[in-house]
């Protein structure tokens, strides 16, 4: 989609740190960590949020789940880690396309603030 973020960052027109690649998805570091480890996993389909996916995205949804285990261990993570999609207004998000954000490397609190 012409006008967001991070279609741009999986297309190469914004630079990003990339974790991992491959056809569905695209991973690459946030550029505000909130955790020695954090990184963004993307589907690289221009779906806006989890309020916006449809049977059609069960597969490539699927797809994307199975890869965070190995993007875990590219991304440097050998204790455990979180994963977040952040949805709407109470749930802060700010990037209106589909993301988790995977978060590890030190002890994450329970529950969020
Ligand atoms: P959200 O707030 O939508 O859940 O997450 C958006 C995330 O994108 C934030 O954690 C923010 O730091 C990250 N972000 C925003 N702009 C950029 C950027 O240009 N590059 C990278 N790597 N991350 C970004
Ligand atoms: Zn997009």
């Amino acid at each position: 989609m012409a006008d967001c973020l991070f279609c741009k960052i999986i297309e190469g027109e914004i630079p990003s740190s990339k974790v991992y690649e491959d056809k569905d998805v695209y991973a690459f570091r946030d550029i505000e960590p909130q955790a020695p480890v954090h990184v963004l996993i993307v589907p690289k389909k221009h779906i806006e949020s989890l309020d916006d996916c449809s049977e059609e995205d069960i597969e490539l949804l699927g797809r994307v789940m199975t890869k965070v285990q190995e993007i875990a261990k590219l991304a440097g993570i050998t204790n455990g880690y979180r994963l977040v999609s952040n949805c709407g207004e109470d749930g802060f998000q700010t990037v209106n396309h589909l993301h988790f954000h995977l978060l590890g490397g030190r002890p994450l609190l329970w529950p969020p603030g």
